[in-house]
Parts: structure tokens; C-alpha cells; sequence
């Protein structure tokens, strides 16, 4: 049976009162957003505290469910036959249909009913459909039986302004709806781990912007375009990201001429999120995520992370700080990132890395390091940010401004 209808089920544990509205209308935003990019005609509706899907034209059902699988705050879907208000005889048939078509391989198959009649004026009680779809449906297929305990297949029968009859559940991503949080700036490079990050604080109901550093000509274009496909990637799921793209060559080669060597990656991460915030604040962010996990490499010890975050004004976001590499890998499978990101283009912190980079950096130590560069890297900064590219990726969100 090919579905016309999904219903879409949230997670609705604190989302009360005014809350629940916001959720709602940010969910229903965001499904409207996903569909709108997939082939066929649909309709989102809200209904009786439910969500709805309403498919028509030419879609694939594999694709609607996938679709619905990239938005934030969808606890399952739920391909639903959905029918008109209409007495029991004729509902036990259509239970039947139901059956019928939804399971062709019916041998040994076990079942229940669970009927819920919001409609208090429906002639039968949810005890009473229970019962009765149970016995038409064993009626029609001797080959079925009832298992209350642990069925193979529940029959969901709802009484509502019109009928709803389901089984399948579906899972999908859970979170918060994009839209519902506040919006943050993500550091994004062209690793693993960042668009991770993204999809992470995301996942919370984040709206995020993005800021890459690349360093011409010593890193490509084509660098650049596979942080843009990433961010394309991440889009899928976060929505539209505004994504500056900021040329750091000649703070990059300040730094390197002035400071000690193995100090560079943490001097110039400093630098990276002294930027990066004044986008963010630009930007309306409530703050930067990065793709930082304790320990992971040299420049991610907690000494110094600690260096990199004495120059942070707004909180830094690091969603994966805990986390192991296998488990983040894990995730940028699941969310189609994993191959981009192994795509061996160059990073421009790769190419002026050093050797023997710090471990254990002091924040004095780095600030006296920098208080070398006092009056000639401020206008290499200013250069930076006055040049950046600003690039829409996964269309532009409604109401930002084009500037
Ligand atoms: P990733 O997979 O995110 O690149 P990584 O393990 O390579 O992570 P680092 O290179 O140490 O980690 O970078 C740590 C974090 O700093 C990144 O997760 C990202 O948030 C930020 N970052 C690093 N390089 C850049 C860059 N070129 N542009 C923007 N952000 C960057
Ligand atoms: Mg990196």
C-alpha cells in the first residue's frame, strides 16, 4: 500500500503550555523546509495537538520517510491510513483492508489492537473496537493470531474527526526543531569532527552559521569547496547556514614569522576564535561550537583548550568534548559527512603546524608569545574579516538579512 499520510509523533516530556505551541510551529516550519526539497507535492498539517503529512504527485515513500528522518524534534513517523468518519461495520472492513495490504505475508503473524476514541460520541468504546477489529481481522485471516503480551504488529485504531489506522513505527532523530534555541557560530573545518559538532548542537534546536579559515594558495579551491559540501551536508539537517569564508593567509604567516614555532597552532586557534566571534556577534550567535574533544590531539589537551579559551567572550559549544574518535565516526556515517571529510585536501592549520607542537602550553607563556605580534597582526585581522566571502548554503533562512 503506497501511504498518503504520515503522522508524525514528538517527544513532548517539557514542552508545556506556551513551550508546546513554539515546538509545534517550529517543528511543523522545519518539516515544511525538508519537504519542500523533496520530489512531490505536500501538505503539513496540524491537527487535534498532531502532526500530519499529506503526500500527493509523484513521491516516493522511501524518500518522504527519509526526509522526515532529518528533522530535529520528530520522536516516529507513522504511515497512516486515514479515513473519514464512518460507522463500525464499515471500519472492521477497512481494518481488514488494512491488514490486508500493510502485511501480504500474514502466516503466523501475531497481532493486537489498540484502539484509543477521542471522539467520546463514536458508538463503540476503545474496549469495543478493540475487540471487534480483533475478531474481523482473525475472521478474515485464520492464519493470524492474537498476542496481547508481544505482538508482531500493533494496530493502532484512532477516533479522532477522522480515523486513523497505523502500525508501523518508524524512529526519527529526536532533539529539539532548529529554530527553537537561539542561533551559534560553528568553527568548520574540513575534519570529521566539526560537522559532527554541527549536527550535534543542531540537534538541540541551534540554528547555526559557520566560519571557515582557509589559507590560499596554500590550501585549494577544491579545500574549500569540501568544507562547503560539508556544510551542504550538515544543511540537510540544521537548515540554512550563512558560511564565512575567511581568508587567513597573511595572519597565518604573521603568526609564523613572529611567534615560536611550537606554539603556532595554539596562537593561531586564538586568532581563528577571535574571528570567529566577531561573525558570531555579527551574526546574533549566543556562541561558537567547535569540534574539540579532550585529548584528541595536541591542541585539544586541557591545557589547551584552556589557552584557546581565554580569548572567548561568549560561551564555546564543544558537543563531542567527551567523546571517543570511534564514536564520532560513528555519527558522521550516519549523517553522510564521514566520506567528504576523508577527502585528503590540504588544512591550512596542517600546513603551518609544527613538529613538536606544545602540550602543555601556559596562558602567559602564549600571551606574551602574541603580545609579539602588537601592532602588525591588528590590521592583517581587520583585512580578514573586511574580505571574508559570505556564502549561503542550504538556501537562505527567512528574514536574514542579504547584507
Ligand atoms: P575537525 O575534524 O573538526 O577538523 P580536528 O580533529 O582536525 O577536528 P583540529 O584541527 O584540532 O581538530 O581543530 C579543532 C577545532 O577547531 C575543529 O573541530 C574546528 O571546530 C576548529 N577548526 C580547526 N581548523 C579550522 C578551520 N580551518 N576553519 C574553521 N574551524 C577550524
Ligand atoms: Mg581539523
Amino acid at each position: 500500500m503506497k501511504h498518503e499520510t504520515f503522522l508524525i509523533k514528538y517527544a513532548e516530556i517539557g514542552v508545556k503550555g506556551k513551550n508546546r505551541y513554539k515546538f509545534e510551529d517550529a517543528l511543523v516550519a522545519q518539516i515544511r523546509r525538508v519537504m519542500h526539497r523533496t520530489e512531490g507535492s505536500f501538505e503539513v498539517e496540524k491537527r487535534d495537538g498532531r502532526i500530519y503529512v499529506h503526500c500527493a504527485g509523484d513521491y516516493d515513500e522511501q524518500d518522504v520517510i527519509e526526509a522526515l528522518g532529518r528533522v530535529f524534534g520528530i520522536w516516529s513517523i507513522h504511515p497512516v491510513m486515514r479515513l473519514p468518519k464512518m460507522p463500525p461495520e464499515q471500519l472492521m472492513q477497512e481494518a481488514v483492508r488494512f491488514v490486508r495490504e500493510t502485511y501480504p505475508d500474514r502466516d503466523g503473524l501475531t497481532f493486537k489492537v489498540r484502539a484509543k476514541r477521542a471522539d467520546k460520541g463514536y458508538p463503540l468504546h476503545s474496549d469495543d473496537i478493540n475487540r471487534d477489529v480483533g475478531a474481523a481481522i482473525l475472521d478474515a485471516f485464520p492464519e493470524m493470531h492474537v498476542n496481547v503480551h508481544d505482538p508482531d504488529v500493533l494496530i493502532q485504531v484512532e477516533i479522532r474527526d477522522r480515523i486513523n489506522i497505523f502500525s508501523e513505527s518508524l524512529p526519527g532523530p529526536g532533539g529539539m526543531p532548529v529554530g527553537t534555541a537561539g542561533r551559534a557560530m560553528l568553527l568548520l573545518s574540513g575534519g570529521i569532527d566539526s560537522p559532527v559538532a554541527g549536527y550535534m548542537i543542531a540537534r538541540r534546536g541551534v540554528e547555526i552559521d559557520a566560519v571557515y579559515f582557509h589559507a590560499p594558495p596554500y590550501t585549494s579551491d577544491r579545500a574549500k569547496e569540501k568544507v562547503l559540501d560539508l556544510a551542504k551536508r550538515v544543511s540537510r539537517y540544521a537548515g540554512p547556514i550563512r558560511v564565512h569564508v575567511v581568508n587567513f593567509t597573511d595572519v597565518q604567516l604573521k603568526i609564523y614569522e613572529t611567534c615560536p614555532h611550537d606554539e603556532l597552532t595554539i596562537i593561531m586557534r586564538r586568532y581563528m576564535m577571535r574571528i570567529a566571534e566577531h561573525f558570531a556577534k555579527a551574526d546574533d550567535c549566543l556562541g561558537t561550537v567547535t569540534g574539540e574533544s579532550i585529548g584528541q590531539v595536541a591542541s585539544q589537551t586541557m591545557y589547551s583548550l584552556n589557552c584557546t579559551n581565554e580569548v572567548a567572550t561568549l560561551p564555546v559549544y564543544r558537543p563531542l568534548i567527551a567523546f571517543d574518535k570511534e564514536d564520532i565516526v560513528r555519527i558522521a556515517k550516519k549523517i553522510d559527512t564521514y566520506e567528504t571529510s576523508i577527502l585528503p585536501f590540504e588544512d591550512c592549520c596542517t600546513i603551518f603546524v609544527a613538529e613538536h607542537p606544545v602540550t602543555k602550553p601556559k596562558p602567559a607563556q602564549i600571551a606574551a608569545s602574541e603580545a609579539r605580534l602588537a601592532g602588525k597582526i591588528e590590521p592583517l585581522v581587520e583585512e580578514a574579516i573586511r574580505t571574508a566571502e559570505e556564502v549561503w548554503i542550504g538556501g537562505k533562512r527567512s528574514g536574514a538579512n542579504a547584507q
